[in-house]
């Protein structure tokens, strides 16, 4: 009798209707042997071009201005997130000028919740818009004390919600009275993240997107002094109207590159030796 070849075996001989068909041997048995630990850390995601050249782009800021940090001065918590307050639409000079004046009297939220409007108004009236700021304090002062047992809260959905404190004032707090880290999306870091290719115009412009979008390509633990770094550089290089890139220690990484002088003599006399202090 002549025998069907193996691999036909099962389908093109079909068996009769009377005919068990055993259930099909697996090719190969399971491993049974024991379960393999895994020793070392799984491989880190490939790194994109973008967040390598983020990162570059921040480490030589690093190098840039290594003494980088809040231009305004204060001494706790309280007094930053104050002071922080105080700082829209001035100059971190202005601020720090009216610091001791309104500390000595208001050194906490419970002072300066019960503070004398016309005094605190009087103190901080060169700062601009001292009737806003003057009511911005007392209504911050007294939900401090009334929610947070006069203390500054160290979340961000307590902070965000105080009166006059917004997602980059609460960065700013967050990240240098608790360092807990925060991306700090003031104008300036949202016009560098732009010109660095970080983000695009439209993230650019919505200052919770962009901040999302920036933390992305760094390590958590940066979030705090890239904020600093970027800072910085807009005050001092890449300023809004003619940036200095003819003077930028980060031109050989930046899309940007000639929306200001290239020239290093111009660019060189654009370059302010300080920022808003
Ligand atoms: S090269 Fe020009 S646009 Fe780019 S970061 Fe430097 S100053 Fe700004």
């Amino acid at each position: 009798m002549r025998v069907p070849p193996r691999h036909l075996a099962s389908s093109d001989t079909a068996p009769t209707s009377d005919v068990t068909r055993p259930d099909p041997v697996p090719l190969r048995a399971p491993y049974a042997g024991p379960v393999p630990v895994r020793t070392a850390a799984p491989p880190p995601a490939p790194a994109t071009a973008l967040v390598r050249r983020a990162r570059k782009i921040d480490r030589e800021l690093a190098r840039t201005y290594p003494d980088a940090r809040s231009e305004l001065d204060y001494d706790n918590a309280f007094e930053l997130l104050v002071v922080t307050v105080l700082s829209a639409q001035t100059t971190d000079r202005r601020v720090n000028a009216v610091r001791p004046a309104l500390f000595a009297p208001y050194p906490d939220a419970a002072t300066m919740a019960a503070a004398d409007r016309e005094g605190l108004e009087a103190i901080i009236k060169s700062t601009g818009f001292f009737r806003a700021k003057a009511d911005t304090l007392l209504k911050l002062s007294a939900a401090l004390v009334a929610d947070h047992g006069g203390e500054v809260p160290r979340r961000l959905t307590d902070l965000v919600a105080l009166p006059g404190v917004g997602r980059k004032t609460a960065n700013v707090v967050l990240g240098n009275a608790f360092a807990i880290p925060g991306i700090t999306v003031d104008t300036h870091v949202a016009r560098l993240a732009r010109r660095f290719g970080w983000v695009d115009p439209a993230t650019a412009a919505d200052a919770v997107k962009a901040e999302h979008a920036i933390g992305a390509l760094f390590p958590k633990r940066d979030w705090t002094m890239l904020s600093h770094h970027v800072i910085w550089h807009g005050r001092r290089v890449c300023h809004a109207s003619k940036p200095a890139c003819g003077a930028c220690t980060v031109a050989r990484w930046c899309p940007s590159f000639g929306e200001g002088p290239t020239d290093p003599q111009t660019a060189a006399a654009l370059v302010k030796s300080e920022g808003r202090a």
